[in-house]
């Protein structure tokens, strides 16, 4: 047998070779969580246990695992043509693509640039902000602006607009000429609120403040995620993405919103911009485009921003960026079988069906010791612990490990448990997953 067929149990791996990313490698090696295959909403790890996916594995295979048409694409397309080029070259399937995710994404977002991630889509969708500045004669505008709390992935740009501490401190320094908003999570007036939050729609007028200590002329961009995933799910305030809107347009910023998470139904519409109303200039995807399988991100640009850039008085004619495997035929087919069944199965509105049921059975935890707060929107909800005093984020470590122990697989990030089930997930699974983390906060409080 294959170890393809045969799952390799943890005694027989070494795990000292594989510096596991955004992992303390010697705490998982005190137990580690092994998984073998795949199907539906379901992992099995190597033991043969079953575990219910939480998380829709890092928050991207939407349409749950083991998608026959998805692996038939992608055999297929390696048989047919394993890699071609896209630089000064080109073949079919990103064209199609790109005209697929065009009419998926809100109007007037019709440009497309593959990336392989979403920290590629984050740095390329920076680079194009600076870019289109510079092309329209406002080549003084070089500034970004992030959010606290916020993560736009791990590239020197994603991360300098980032807001997440320990993925910053190491590594000095960053870009410089970037700020960043207040984050907004707020416990005392939002708490158990269900979907968006009513209060906090005045922390965007700190971009206002920006504009005035820094002057317009100097800011290129300003990028958030519509909705804070890695973080643990920090919802906007309602209005509040609709005031960076009405701000950024005033002072010609360019709006980017980082839907590496929320795109492709996760909220309930393709796109977080459209489940909320606002269009920002340029959307960053990856993740859910295809379903997980293969890597690739998009970027989805405005297409006066790409006219500018490309044939602006200062533009270039090209965009000097790009990946050897932008565009790779290989993810390219994997993406469009998704997409297939994202229309197929009408996945990309399931999240808004299943919302209300969802933050119901999320609210059933309210009581339960240690939890502060419940937050949802769409398929994704968090479950707020109050820290350790003495150890911050051990609780929801403990209550993480716990899960997957008990069948569940869910994410912790410091002492806030998410959740983003597969938008295949039935109510039944959903009540599972609940339970099972009920169960374990009980235990370990
Ligand atoms: N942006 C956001 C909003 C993300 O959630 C992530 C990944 N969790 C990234 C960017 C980075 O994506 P990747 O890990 O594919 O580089």
């Amino acid at each position: 047998m294959t170890s393809l067929q045969h799952p390799t149990p943890a005694q027989d791996l070494s795990l000292d070779p594989f510096w596991m990313p955004f992992t303390a490698n010697r705490q998982y090696k005190a137990k580690p969580r092994l998984l073998a295959s795949a199907s539906g909403v379901y992992y099995t790890d190597v033991e043969g246990r079953q575990v219910l996916d939480g998380t829709s594995g890092l928050w991207c295979c939407n349409a749950g695992h083991g998608r026959r048409e998805i692996s038939e694409a992608v055999s297929r397309q390696i048989q047919q043509m394993d890699f071609a080029p896209t630089f000064q070259m080109g073949h079919p399937l990103p064209f199609q693509l790109a005209e697929r995710l065009s009419e998926l994404a809100p109007a007037g977002l019709n440009r497309v640039f593959f990336t392989n991630s979403g920290s590629e889509s984050v740095d390329t969708a920076l680079k194009i902000a600076l870019g289109y500045q510079r092309a329209i004669g406002q080549g003084t505008r070089t500034r970004l602006i992030g959010r606290e709390l916020g993560y736009h992935g791990v590239g020197f740009g994603g991360v300098s607009v980032g807001g997440m501490g320990n993925n910053r401190k190491a590594f000095i320094p960053q870009l410089p000429g970037v700020d960043h908003l207040p984050h907004t999570l707020d416990l005392e007036r939002n708490a158990f609120t269900k979907g968006l939050p009513t209060f906090g729609i005045e922390r965007a007028e700190a971009l206002e403040a920006l504009v005035t200590l820094h002057g317009a002329e100097n800011i290129a961009a300003v990028i958030v995620e519509p909705m804070s995933g890695s973080a643990g799910v920090i919802l906007p305030p309602q209005g509040y993405l609709q005031r960076l809107r009405e701000i950024t347009s005033k002072h010609g910023i360019v709006l980017i919103f980082d839907e590496v998470i929320t795109g492709y139904g996760r909220v309930g519409a393709p796109f977080a911009s459209q489940r909320w109303g606002v269009t920002p200039d340029i959307i960053t995807t990856a993740k859910g485009l295809t379903n997980g399988s293969i890597p690739m991100g998009a970027v989805f640009v405005a297409q006066h921003i790409h006219d500018a850039f490309m044939q602006g008085p200062q533009g270039l004619i090209e965009f000097f960026h790009g990946y050897t495997y932008s565009g790779h035929p290989v993810a390219a087919a994997a993406a469009l079988a998704t997409l297939d069944i994202y229309a197929n199965e009408q996945l990309l509105t399931r999240a808004a069906e299943l919302e209300d049921y969802w933050a119901d059975a999320l609210q059933s935890l309210r009581d339960l010791p240690n939890v502060i707060d419940i937050r949802n929107t769409g398929l994704v909800g968090a479950v707020h612990l109050a820290s350790r005093p003495d150890a911050p984020g051990a609780r929801g470590y403990e209550v993480f490990d716990g899960c997957f122990w008990e069948g569940a697989m869910v994410r912790c990030s410091g002492d806030i448990i998410a959740m983003s089930p597969p938008l295949t997930v039935e109510k039944a699974e959903l009540d599972r997953l609940v339970d099972t983390l009920a169960t374990v906060i009980r235990r370990t409080a």
